[in-house]
């Protein structure tokens, strides 16, 4: 079979599933189930662009399931995922990848993603996204990723923006 082309799957949304069976998630793959192209984003994260998702095994609090993690439609169609192939293998394998090791592991940390009466602290909920942006930096770093200035500076961004984000936690509880 003939690989699919970032240009061909950013233009086509037919091949975006095929684009993403490509992926080769190397030593994530124990902690990912699927990758899913889903083209109707999902109302509890409408600005990602892809999401792991926590299943009943996780609610339960068991340990050593792997995630399905979930793309919608912005992957392939904003700036700067989509910009070229090593940045979306970051966003996918290394970023949300980290998120499904970190369910593997510790599905307590992520149980009040599903139930609104016990949603995960804001502390929780930044210290797992700083670190797998920083996984994510320093993968891109040790395996010379080509990813493009467009998603360095997200990645930056969103690191300082979690970093205040518990900086002003720790401020409400002082
Ligand atoms: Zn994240």
């Amino acid at each position: 079979m003939a690989k699919i082309l970032l240009e061909e799957a950013k233009l086509n949304p037919a091949f975006r599933q095929k684009y993403l069976n490509q992926i080769d998630l190397g030593p994530m793959r124990q902690y990912v189930s699927e990758i899913l192209y889903q083209p109707n984003q999902a109302r509890n994260v409408p600005r990602a662009a892809a999401a792991s998702f926590s299943n009943l095994a996780h609610s339960l609090l068991l340990k050593y399931h792997p995630s399905q993690i979930v793309v919608y439609p912005s992957l392939f169609e904003k700036q700067p995922y989509n910009d070229n192939d090593d940045n979306i293998l970051s966003a996918i394998r290394d970023h949300e990848g980290t998120h499904a090791k970190q369910k593997f592991y510790q599905p307590r940390l992520y149980v009040g993603h599903q139930f609104a009466f016990c949603r995960p602290t804001k502390k929780i909920r930044a210290i797992l996204e700083i670190r797998a942006y920083q996984y994510q930096k320093f993968i891109a770093a040790s395996e010379k990723l080509q990813i493009s200035e467009g998603l360095r500076s997200l990645i930056e961004e969103r690191i300082a923006m979690y970093r205040n984000l518990l900086a002003q936690v720790k401020q409400e509880r002082a």
